[in-house]
């Protein structure tokens, strides 16, 4: 069962974003902040006076920023960047978990989750500063960064991720910002925080209650001022993908970072996808996935995962709700249909 709401003229956007009100009997929030993983991490929690949870942000933005050099395929020295440059092996355990994960959606997703998509992503521009004057690939090129890619271009066995194929390329960035963001939690519970968020570029994960309530989180409206709609969030994380993060415009029409493998061109069915679920790395690994998918095989896609919830918003301005979204959700619009 699904509820699906067609909404004109709305929320051509969708992004989630902490919300809170400082008044109340937990006290302020204590915020910590650092840039990392190419966006803003913060971590939040009441601490009314008590340095250990004061230290204890920082020590999860530690983890944060010691997963941004391992994951990261631009940053010289870690094993991703190794692996892609000179093809050394990745040996790293919690790389490769990570990388088993993708492979395990890869094949969940039909290969619309893929991270050997590299070769089309850089054609597409989506590396580093956006094109100035973006242009459409050629057939030709699209076809030839095709078939550079799939999951048969690398192998995972026995401890180590190797190359098939000297050109492949591997890019984490669809799952490693969530990762990271479970992982902070992960340090944040083992300092003893009971109550927290943690907000990674949009990627959220709240646990416990404040000011005896649940953590919101909003899914802001890109048109317009306000909120789409309030997320409650206890032991929940919440990840977003969408066109509105990296994009660019060819005669009117959007093209954006995320790109269909097996069509070689950025996905555009949707124009975003919010995932909801106590586990922070799949909530991103479908938001992606679900992304590329689109609606109808991407709700099929969710359904194979229990306790998974999500808000997907098509290009024409439909919004379609899991039924389970409808109890932690609120939309906010005209008339105020929930
Ligand atoms: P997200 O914002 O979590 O959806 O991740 C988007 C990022 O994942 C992009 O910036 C690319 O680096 C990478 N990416 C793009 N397309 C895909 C895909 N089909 N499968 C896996 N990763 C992708
Ligand atoms: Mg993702």
């Amino acid at each position: 069962m699904r509820l699906t709401v067609k909404l004109l003229n709305i929320a051509f956007f969708c992004a989630a974003l902490p919300l809170f009100s400082s008044t109340g009997p937990d006290g302020e929030l204590t915020k910590r902040t650092r840039y990392l993983m190419d966006t803003y991490c913060s971590v939040l929690a009441p601490v009314k006076g008590d340095m250990k949870t004061a230290a204890a942000l920082d020590l999860a933005l530690d983890r944060v920023e010691e997963l941004d050099k391992k994951f990261s395929a631009f940053r010289p020295g870690g094993q991703v960047y190794e692996f892609n440059k000179n093809g050394t092996p990745i040996t790293d355990p919690e790389t490769l978990e990570l990388v088993k994960r993708c492979l395990d959606m890869n094949v969940k997703s039909g290969g619309a989750f893929d991270i050997t998509v590299t070769p089309l992503v850089r054609l597409w521009g989506f590396y580093g500063e956006l094109p100035k004057k973006p242009k459409i690939p050629g057939k030709e090129e699209i076809a030839a960064a095709m078939k550079q890619i799939g999951p048969g271009s690398i192998e995972l066995k026995d401890g180590r991720l190797i190359k098939l194929r000297a050109s492949a390329e591997i890019d984490l960035g669809a799952g490693a910002k969530a990762y990271a963001v479970g992982e902070a939690m992960k340090s944040l519970k083992a300092s003893g925080v009971k109550s927290a968020m943690v907000d990674l570029g949009g990627d959220l994960y709240a646990i416990g209650l404040y000011n005896g309530k649940a953590w919101k989180a909003g899914i802001k409206k890109p048109r317009g001022e306000g909120a789409l709609g309030i997320i409650g969030m206890t032991d929940l994380s919440m990840s977003t993908s969408g066109d509105y993060e990296r994009f660019y415009e060819i005669d009117g029409k959007r093209y954006c970072h995320i790109i269909d493998p097996v069509k070689g061109v950025p996905a555009s069915e949707l124009i975003s996808v919010a995932i909801i679920t106590p586990d922070a790395t799949m909530a991103n690994l479908l938001s992606t996935s679900v992304f590329v998918l689109g609606r109808d095989k991407g709700l099929k896609l969710i359904e194979k995962y229990p306790g998974t919830e999500a808000i997907i918003i098509r290009a024409n301005g439909e919004i379609t709700l899991t039924e389970g979204l409808k109890k932690l959700f609120s939309l906010k619009e005209k008339g105020g249909k929930k």
